[in-house]
């Protein structure tokens, strides 16, 4: 039986469907690619499902089931996918909405948790979980040993949703603490000074030879991890489906081939 926060669960009773069952939302993590990380738990919320709702490119990772209904929609629109998903729950369905990695960073969650809260008592009696996934940085860190294994702090290097002083106002912040750095949404085709812009930034506090974590498409055939340092990062290869691991003063690369890296989990002083 699965754990049901009793948080999420209003309480009103929704609309049951014809067979009798309650709508209910999952919001689900299918890990960063490949079936390798997906959680027995997912997989069930999956198969299950009346209604598949996500990006598209996400659900093309999902097995076709007879009798199971697909949304499929375009990556901007996540407040109107949720607020779908909510709809055809109300409705008595059982939905899955997909994310990559682990749905609550930087994912569905939050988007779909803000349409059921602007649902002014809409959705009361739905049944709303979020099924965790393996996050992409957690991948990219066991493909190079242990580059987390000390206070960290992760950021999103995307200005949509965020002004970009905040970005630099923590990334800052982030050096200024000696913490590990990761950065999701590094650049895409069309953003690219963020990065370079980013990277200054840090220079501006660590060293030149800090150890970096390159991680592009983990878990996928387009795989390619790469460790390099702050000062000879080639910036050209890192894209949407990248994300960077910037050491600490105290992140080492262990000697040989292939490189590994670690922060030690004790702090001097
Ligand atoms: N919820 C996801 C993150 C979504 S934000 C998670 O927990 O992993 C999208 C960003 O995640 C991408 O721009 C990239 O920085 C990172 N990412 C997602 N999948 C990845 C993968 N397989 N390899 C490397 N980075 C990945």
């Amino acid at each position: 039986v699965p754990y049901i926060s009793p948080l999420l669960v209003p309480t009103a009773t929704g609309r049951a469907s014809s067979d009798g069952h309650r709508g209910r939302v999952a919001v689900v993590g299918l890990g960063p690619a490949g079936p390798q990380w997906l959680t027995p738990e997912a997989q069930a919320e999956l198969a299950s499902a009346d209604d598949l709702v996500g990006y598209e490119t996400y659900l093309a990772r999902v097995p076709r089931r007879r009798g199971q209904r697909r949304h499929s929609s375009e990556n901007q629109v996540e407040a109107e996918r949720a607020r779908h998903a909510l709809e055809l729950a109300a409705g008595g369905s059982r939905v899955a909405v997909v994310s990559s990695g682990d749905p609550g960073i930087f994912a569905m969650a939050s988007a779909v948790l803000e349409a059921l809260g602007e649902g002014n008592g809409q959705y009361a009696g739905l049944e709303v979980r979020v099924v965790p996934g393996l996050s992409a940085m957690q991948a990219a860190a066991a493909r190079v040993g242990a580059p987390l294994g000390h206070d960290f702090c992760v950021v999103s290097l995307s200005d949509h949703l965020k002004p970009w002083e905040i970005v630099e106002r923590r990334l800052r912040a982030a050096c200024e603490a000696d913490m590990v750095l990761t950065l999701y949404n590094p650049a895409s085709s069309t953003r690219r000074e963020q990065l370079a812009r980013a990277i200054e930034v840090v220079s501006e506090q660590r060293a030149p030879s800090t150890p970096l974590v390159v991680a592009r498409a983990v878990g996928s055939e387009a795989e390619s991890v790469t460790v390099t340092t702050l000062e000879q990062l080639e910036s050209d290869v890192v894209d949407m489906r990248t994300l960077l691991i910037i050491g600490s003063s105290t992140t080492r690369i262990v000697p040989g081939e292939p490189r590994l890296v670690y922060t030690p989990r004790r702090y001097p002083g």
